[in-house]
């Protein structure tokens, strides 16, 4: 593959959440050639009620809101993304590029920042596939639109995400269930304070789910609590049961260095797809501007701008 090809570029960043967004400002100010993919500008940040531990933000900023800036800097530094859902990435032995397999293209670049995030952990519930395909389901909010039929939502989970969408969707007038299946609650006790004190919001503890049917229009969910079976009967339903490193487009041979964690020089992975238990947007952010920092380094630009 000759540099001159359209499709070629020097970096190639897959990912427009904080960390690949942070990627690409700071290899602009470099002045690299670069291709940024990305299936949702702005990443989960989409999802965030109210980001309290941004720099910069002394009241907090909503996830949409901060999306909508981290927009206007790429429009002000004329950096445009390419929206695209990337199916396949390989770089075999002795190859010289990555290879970026899109739904509607395909790309080689010397360097490859792997910034896709994590995608939503499901129940494996009976019933939980139809409910998704009729949009009773959903793992994200940032799809949701209130109607005034919908009176009544069950949030599934015990962590930040579902205390926080619990918080967003109390908004509306709708009657919330946060559903956790331990007494334990995962989630930062600022915000469980807040989901205790908001008549809205009710959560109930040691509910272990069994099935989820929908029943004219409504969501049946079948349940065992203090060992007795109970149904419940929802508008809406969220699962916020955690999240998994989304690396299912590597080859095998990447997703070998992913898994053990092999430093390159030409390949790295960024944010929340390797940040484990440390999933927070100023990390994610600080990836993206030392990964750009690594690759400006690299003896290949360096020789390029001499
Ligand atoms: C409800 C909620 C509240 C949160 N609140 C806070 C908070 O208050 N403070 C805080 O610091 N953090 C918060 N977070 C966490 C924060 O949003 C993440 O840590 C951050 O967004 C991670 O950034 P990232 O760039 O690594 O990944 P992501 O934001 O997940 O971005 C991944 C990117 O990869 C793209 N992608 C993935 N797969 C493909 C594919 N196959 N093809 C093309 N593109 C693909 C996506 O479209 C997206 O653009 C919150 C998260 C949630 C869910």
């Amino acid at each position: 593959m000759l540099k001159s090809n359209q499709n070629y570029y020097s970096v190639i960043i897959i990912g427009c959440g904080p960390a690949g967004i942070a990627c690409a400002i700071q290899l602009k100010r470099s002045n690299i050639d670069f291709k940024i993919i990305c299936k949702k500008f702005g990443g989960i940040a989409n999802n965030a009620n109210n980001i309290e531990n941004l720099l910069g933000f002394p009241n907090g900023v909503s996830g949409q809101t901060f999306v909508s800036l981290l927009k206007q800097h790429f429009e002000n530094l004329s950096i445009q993304f390419t929206k695209d859902n990337i199916q396949n990435i390989s770089k075999e032995n002795g190859d010289e590029m990555f290879h970026i397999k899109c739904e509607n293209g395909e790309y080689y670049s010397k360097f490859l920042i792997i910034a896709s995030g994590t995608i939503p952990k499901k129940l494996n519930l009976l019933g939980e596939t139809e409910l998704l395909e009729k949009n009773l389901l959903n793992y994200d909010i940032f799809n949701f639109s209130y109607q005034n039929t919908i009176k009544s939502i069950a949030i599934v989970g015990s962590g930040d995400a579902a205390y926080d969408y619990a918080l967003n969707l109390a908004k509306f007038p709708v009657k919330i269930d946060i559903l956790q299946r331990s007494e334990e609650t995962k989630c930062l006790p600022l915000l469980q304070k807040r989901a205790q004190d908001n008549s809205n919001i009710n959560i109930i503890k040691k509910i272990k789910l069994k099935s989820l049917i929908e029943d004219n229009n409504k969501i049946k969910l079948k349940a065992i609590r203090e060992s007795k079976e109970e149904t419940r009967y929802y508008d809406l339903i969220f699962v916020t049961v955690g999240r998994s490193p989304n690396i299912t487009f590597l080859s095998d041979e990447l997703y070998k260095i992913y898994r053990n964690s092999i430093n390159l020089s030409h390949l790295y992975f960024i944010g929340d797809v390797k940040n484990k238990h440390y999933r927070q947007i100023s990390i994610s952010m600080g990836d993206g501007v030392k990964s750009a920092m690594k690759i400006t380094r690299n003896p290949f630009f360096r020789k390029k701008n001499e």
